[in-house]
């Protein structure tokens, strides 16, 4: 065990510390580089230390931090629009994570049957295994026994079905269903892509039930996959949609996004956050979106997930105990049938870093940023790491 006396051990932690990052490479206070394949869980898309982002969070620090929703936050509208512009919402609220962008979804699909004169329905589905946060609210939204354990009484109005199973949120809706909640590939349970047209079934489901439809594009979202936002894979829109991780590439920001008819559901005082879309939050997401929001880098998502997901296809098909391999764009699981906890700690002392999900499964999230090669040296690591295992 590594003693850290005045932290709360509320994670198990790698004994490495990292002091400086450049583009997909790490190094820790040993001198060691490792390339870093899991991007602060998803978060540094850009890289580290990317010079269109470092210099927004420069500037803007010596110009203005912070203020308040009190008054108008220039940066924060302009950051909405670019944002709207993006996808099928029309407005935002901003807050500084990912568990907060859902518990303002949850709360805005309540807060709209209300004033519908419908409070009847405050029901929300969400998917087994899947993960929306450690709010009381959002780890009752995340149908896993493992983060809900010892927090009980949970807040009431959740339900849960199968991920990529459109009949199985249709048996469940009920009279108190206000919504379905859903990510579009299932990032925490091991990189979970459902059909291609689940989104679509769940979209026709929500229509015919008036139901709304809330996509969790924490995770997916920012060009992740392929494209900006994942649902834009399948062409069929939520009513209501959440970002964070990636947004500003590590200064925390969330989002709540929706159209203006639902929006109009929050009136002043019916929600808030100190610090959401603050200007440095929001200087940087607009710095990291001015990367990322565009069609040829995205397309280059797409080019090297292609290429990432080619090369462990054939690492599986040279190693037994690789039993799946999954990938869009650049969010990729390796299913292991047996524990994948061992790997992911061999790949760090061999420089690559991975991370393990649902026990069996290795992920990888590398930085949108990065260059062919070095998905090549991340590959050959894996490769040895997995047949020197097993
Ligand atoms: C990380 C994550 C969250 C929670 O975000 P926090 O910023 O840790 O609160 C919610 N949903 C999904 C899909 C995530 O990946």
């Amino acid at each position: 065990m590594i003693k850290m006396p005045h932290v709360i051990p509320s994670y198990s932690r790698f004994p490495v510390a990292f002091i400086r990052g450049q583009g997909v490479t790490l190094w820790d206070d040993q001198g060691m580089a490792y390339l870093d394949f899991l991007s602060g869980i998803g978060v540094n898309n850009l890289g580290h230390c990317h010079p269109k982002v470092v210099a927004a969070i420069r500037d803007q620090a010596q110009n203005l931090i912070h203020t308040c929703n009190l008054y108008r936050i220039p940066l924060q509208e302009e950051l909405a629009r670019i944002l709207t512009e993006s996808c099928f919402a029309e407005q935002v609220f901003f807050c500084n994570s990912g568990a907060e962008a859902n518990e303002a979804a949850i709360k805005l699909a309540r807060k709209t049957m209300f004033e519908r004169k419908q409070s009847h329905r405050y029901e929300i589905i969400t998917t087994n295994d899947g993960f929306h946060g450690r709010t009381l609210a959002t780890l009752t939204a995340t149908a896993q026994d493992k983060v809900q354990r010892g927090y009980a009484p949970l807040p009431s109005g959740f339900k849960y079905v199968p991920y990529n199973n459109p009949q199985a949120v249709e048996q469940a809706v009920g009279e108190h269903t206000a919504a379905i909640l859903v990510e579009p590939i299932q990032g925490e349970a091991g990189v979970i892509i459902p059909d291609p047209d689940y989104l679509t079934n769940l979209r026709k489901i929500a229509d015919r039930l008036d139901l709304l439809l809330i996509y969790d594009e924490i995770q997916t979202g920012m060009g992740r996959t392929g494209r900006l936002w994942c649902h834009q894979h399948s062409g069929a829109i939520p009513d209501i949609m959440t970002s964070a991780k990636a947004l500003a590439s590590g200064v925390p920001i969330g989002a709540c996004l929706t159209t203006s008819k639902i929006a109009a559901a929050f009136s002043p005082g019916s929600h808030g956050s100190t610090f959401g879309g603050n200007p440095l939050a929001s200087a940087t997401a607009l710095a990291t979106l001015g990367v990322i929001n565009d069609d040829t880098f995205l397309q280059s998502v797409v080019d090297k997930g292609n290429h990432l997901l080619d090369g462990l296809k054939k690492i599986a098909s040279q190693n037994k105990m690789v039993t799946d391999v999954r990938a869009c764009g650049l969010m990729a699981g390796v299913q292991l049938n047996s524990s994948a906890e061992e790997a992911v700690g061999v790949c760090l002392s061999r420089g690559l870093l991975v991370s393990c999900q649902k026990g069996t499964t290795i992920r990888l999230l590398p930085p949108l940023i990065v260059e062919i090669e070095e998905i090549d040296t991340a590959l050959a690591i894996l490769a040895s790491v997995l047949n020197d295992l097993f």
